[in-house]
């Protein structure tokens, strides 16, 4: 079967590319081939069901920020296609979004059906061909374009875009084919850490600064203290940028967590001898301090070695440079991973440098693309895995009509 334009993968990549192309020219002859029994299975289970279909940052150099790798590629593309436009464009088929206090966008109904549901009445309407059970073996190019191998056939197409996800087997191909990968790791997870500091607090959320010892990766953010360690923003921003360095660690590594970001241990040291000052018969543990959630701030006084009826008149200039330690300065000893279940991601891929960022197309192969997760980006969670795929998607298929 002969085609103008196969795009390997019935993904978030795959759709936006063909949506894209028939609507700028309806004349040309366009099929996805997914191996799947369904098409955008990833779209459906994305943010817990709702899809957080983009994240509500408006500046391109700002929004690249949140790509561990993919940062310094997407600024330009960020220039073309970005958040706004996502927006316009899901709003001019209909699909309401909405911003949440976070930053993060979704459709108003809070269903990723809906996204799928426009998806899918889209390609209806512009004639594209669906061919689901249909797994690509092989591609390589040919006089008229490229020829593929699938489980039910051959096909050609003049142009290829491969939007096939995290897909070794892929990668493996488009190796044959010359192109350079990056094999894969997994980003976005949370931290395994046996600690009796933060044993009985699961729940606790506080506002910290976390640092790998002997690295130079950090980050701060909520903190989220789990039965098995820790979480949240603050430790799975750590994990995306450093998915390549802490892999290679084993994920055994130690980090260094200032529970009071803001503030460096002289500071606290200074403020905790003012408080001993003015609060003579008080008992320390009872009340907490810098608004620290309270369960942490009387685990962090047990972890100084004061008792917990001790009076802040009755506690010593070790002890409190213990505490101001414990607050700024904690050594945490991490010991594994765990997948975060919102969103797993995987960093690998594509090289970046085999293709050309201004229409996503291979720099060795003419009329070859790609978009979304094959390629070696990724990012922090929110909203921005989707916004790499939407914008690939759309500088494509310009690059498709009119190449
Ligand atoms: C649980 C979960 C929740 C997530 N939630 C969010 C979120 O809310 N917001 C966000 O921004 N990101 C989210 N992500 C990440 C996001 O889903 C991905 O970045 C995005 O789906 C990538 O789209 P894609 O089209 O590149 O790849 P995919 O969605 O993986 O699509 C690739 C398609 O290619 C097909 N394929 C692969 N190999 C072949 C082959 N040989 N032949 C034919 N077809 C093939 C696959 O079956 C698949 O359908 C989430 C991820 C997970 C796992």
């Amino acid at each position: 079967m002969n085609y103008d334009l196969i795009i390997v993968g019935g993904g978030a990549a795959g759709f936006f590319t063909a949506i894209n192309v028939a609507e700028r020219d309806s004349g040309l002859k366009i099929a996805i081939l997914e191996r799947g029994k369904e098409v955008l299975s990833k779209v459906r289970i994305s943010g817990g069901g709702r899809c957080n279909v983009t994240h509500a940052e408006f500046i391109p150099n700002e929004l690249s920020k949140n790509y561990p790798r993919g940062e310094k590629e997407l600024k330009g593309p960020f220039h073309t296609f970005m958040t706004g436009d996502t927006m316009d464009w899901f709003d001019r088929r209909g699909v309401a979004l909405k911003i949440e206090d976070d930053g993060r966008i979704f459709p108003v109904s809070d269903s990723s059906e809906t996204i799928i549901n426009c998806f899918l009445s889209e390609a209806k309407r512009l004639g594209i061909e669906i061919l689901k059970n249909h797994v690509v073996k092989n591609f390589y190019p040919n006089d008229a374009g490229w020829e593929l191998q699938t489980n039910q056939g051959d096909f050609t197409g003049t142009k290829l875009m491969i939007a096939t996800g995290s897909s070794p087997k892929i990668w493996k191909q488009l190796g044959d084919l010359g192109l350079r990968t990056v094999d894969a790791v997994p980003s976005l997870f949370t931290f395994n850490i046996k600690d009796s500091r933060i044993a009985n607090l699961p729940g606790v959320v506080a506002n910290a600064s976390v640092k790998v010892k002997d690295s130079r990766l950090s980050s701060e953010g909520p903190l989220l203290i789990t039965h098995w360690g820790m979480s949240g923003p603050a430790i799975l921003k750590l994990s995306a940028w450093g998915a390549i360095e802490l892999n290679t660690n084993q994920y055994k590594f130690e980090i260094i967590v200032n529970w009071l970001h803001q503030y460096s241990q002289q500071e606290i040291f200074e403020e905790l001898k003012e408080l001993k000052a003015q609060s003579l018969k008080q008992q320390l543990y009872t009340y907490s301090q810098f608004e620290l959630p309270k369960r942490l701030w009387q685990s962090l006084v047990l972890a100084s070695g004061i008792k917990n009826n001790t009076r802040w008149a009755d506690v010593n200039k070790a002890q409190l440079h213990r505490l101001s330690e414990q607050l700024t300065q904690g050594v945490y000893s991490v010991k594994g991973k765990s997948t975060f279940k919102e969103e797993f991601v995987t960093a690998g891929g594509i090289d970046l440098k085999e293709v050309n960022f201004k229409t996503f197309e291979s720099k060795k192969h003419q009329h070859l693309y790609f978009a979304g997760e094959v390629l070696n980006i990724d990012a922090v969670t929110g909203g921005f895995n989707f916004q790499n795929a939407w914008t690939g998607a759309y500088i494509a298929a310009q690059a498709i009509t009119t190449g």
